[in-house]
């Protein structure tokens, strides 16, 4: 067995685990392996193991990897977890199945503009700047509702959640804080008439503390692909 195949069933082994732990079925956690900065015989290897949803930080170091994947397009499914600039986002609606890190009306609008017609609807995650979040991107929580209002009107789009990242703590009572504030907001929306069913938290350090409140889908790098350099 490869390293990263190796990798991957410990990863599922985590997850099992912690949706033991939290009484959820496993099957309501998805699995995204983060493949930035790896390369795509590391992806392959991956998707011979198993995996078919990836995430990428970088647009065009993404779509080398779509070209030199091409014929496994269809059961490959990319997801774009990386800040957004409003000059990139064609060859994004052109080229990815999932987004993450939309936090403002604009970036949507040209998304939205910009998904070929052929395709199903582009998903959406919002990324939301819960306390601490590591990177400066993210809406503020009480600016999330007037967006994703908007955002669910757009066509081209289908707006399923919403995505953080919060800078990394070690100890598991305070990694849960900033992951149950934004479940907690994903209910406030639904209850506002939204309908959402993805909450996009977790990675190699935290994913226990997220799956315990509630992530529906995991974004693993570390864990699966090794360290970055
Ligand atoms: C790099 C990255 C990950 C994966 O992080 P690991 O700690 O390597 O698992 C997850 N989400 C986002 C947005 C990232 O940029």
């Amino acid at each position: 067995m490869s390293v990263i195949a190796a990798n991957l069933q410990a990863v599922h082994q985590r997850v099992a685990h912690a949706a033991q732990v939290a009484g959820r079925p496993a099957d309501s956690i998805r699995l995204l392996a983060v493949s930035k900065t790896f390369s795509a015989t590391e992806v392959e290897a991956a998707f011979e193991a198993g995996q078919h949803a990836f995430g990428e930080n970088y647009v065009q170091e993404a779509l080398d990897k779509m070209a030199a994947l091409s014929p496994l397009r269809a059961q490959l499914e990319w997801h774009m977890i990386g800040p957004l600039q409003s000059n990139k986002t064609r060859p994004i609606a052109e080229h990815f199945d999932w987004v993450h890190s939309v936090d403002r009306l604009k970036i949507a609008e040209r998304l939205s503009a910009q998904r070929p017609q052929n395709l199903p609807p582009l998903q959406l995650c919002l990324q939301v700047n819960v306390s601490g979040e590591a990177s400066k991107s993210g809406v503020a929580p009480d600016e999330v509702l007037p967006l994703a209002r908007a955002i669910a009107t757009l066509p081209r789009l289908q707006l399923r959640g919403l995505m953080a990242i919060p800078a990394p703590v070690s100890a598991l009572e305070q990694q849960r804080q900033p992951f149950r504030a934004l479940r907690l907001l994903l209910e406030q929306l639904n209850r506002d008439g939204l309908q959402l069913d993805t909450l996009s938290m977790g990675m190699s350090d935290d994913l226990e503390a997220a799956i315990l409140e509630g992530a529906t889908l995991v974004r693993i790098g570390t864990a699966i692909f090794g360290k970055r350099t």
